[in-house]
């Protein structure tokens, strides 16, 4: 088992979906990855920032699943991150409705000595400069380097994207911010572009499509679980890297093949998150629910032909 190191946003989101509305509730990258790495029952460590608005008992929350929080800073008298959005109704098209970096705008990512020396870093979706930040305070280098970004980021800070892509080893974006990453509109050809820009596997997520992995002659898909209901399909890109990680820490493997089984976790968990409200569904999930869907996952995509 290896140490996981995670940074990213730990925030407040008001979400709108043709289901309903919420008021502000926990949100942010972190969170989601940390509550999607937490069910393989790893040690892991979030770097964020907050304001001295957010509640202990959000912190007790991630404490509890062995997620430590001493590299989360507290900015007493600063507001925490909040980010606002709405979903179209076919679910698959959001559009940001606020994004008020409040603390985040003067973040400086201090990594706990204790997290040093982890063998997996999670870089989520955060302003590059500071994902650079971090990496330069790892005391040896880690196994595996994870990216996260998203076209904010691509659109205010696109030659420290590039920078710190050159420094990782796998990135997980979307399919249109793979387009727009790497001018492609061929996933195959976008691929083929951003493993030139440095990373050695490329994780496209393609929503309700599921997920492809690229390695530099392989590749890899993953359908995503059709479900009859997608409540919120916020964070369940963040569930998705927290589940591709966390299984990666778990059983200390980075090669292909054990990646494959990583993006399965990865979707199945990414497809309970979807199904309430923010991360109300991650909070209450078992470890039962979760081998038996992967069972369903299993049967989805197992086939016996025979080759002649
Ligand atoms: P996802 O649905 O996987 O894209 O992740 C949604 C989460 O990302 C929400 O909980 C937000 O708080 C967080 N988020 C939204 N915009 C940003 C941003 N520009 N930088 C970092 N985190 C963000």
């Amino acid at each position: 088992m290896s140490k996981l190191l995670i940074v990213g946003t730990v925030a407040f989101d008001a979400i709108e979906t043709p289901f309903g509305k919420t008021t502000k509730i926990l949100g942010g990258a972190a969170t989601y990855i940390g509550l999607s790495a937490a069910t393989f029952g790893i040690k892991s460590g979030i770097v964020s920032i907050i304001g001295g608005d957010f509640p202990q008992e959000y912190l007790t929350l991630l404490n509890d699943r062995n997620i430590d929080t001493l590299g989360i800073e507290i900015v007493k008298n600063g507001k925490t991150f909040f980010w606002s959005g709405k979903y179209h109704n076919d679910m698959n098209s959001r559009d940001t409705l606020i994004t008020d970096l409040n603390v985040l705008e003067h973040f400086n990512p201090i990594v706990p000595e204790t997290f040093k020396d982890s063998k997996i870093v999670m870089l989520g979706n955060l302003h590059p400069s500071v994902q650079m930040r971090v990496i330069n305070q790892m005391t040896e280098r880690p196994k595996l380097i994870v990216l996260d970004t998203m076209d904010f980021w691509m659109n205010i800070a696109l030659t420290e994207l590039k920078e710190v892509i050159k420094k990782i080893d796998v990135i997980t974006i979307n399919d249109e911010e793979a387009r727009q990453l790497s001018g492609e509109y061929s996933l195959v050809n976008a691929a083929k572009k951003i493993h030139k820009m440095g990373p050695k596997y490329v994780v496209i997520k393609k929503g309700e499509h599921g997920a492809l992995l690229f390695g530099e002659d392989n590749m890899f898909y993953a359908p995503a679980l059709p479900l009859a209901e997608v409540f919120d399909p916020t964070g369940a890109g963040d569930t998705f890297a927290g589940g591709f990680t966390g299984y990666l820490a778990k059983t200390n493997n980075i090669s292909f093949e054990n990646m494959k089984n990583a993006v399965i976790y990865g979707s199945n968990l990414a497809s309970f998150c979807v199904e309430k409200f923010g991360t109300e569904r991650m909070i209450d999930l078992t470890q039962i629910e979760i081998k038996n869907r992967l069972q369903q996952f299993k049967q989805l995509t197992q086939f016996d032909i025979e080759l002649h």
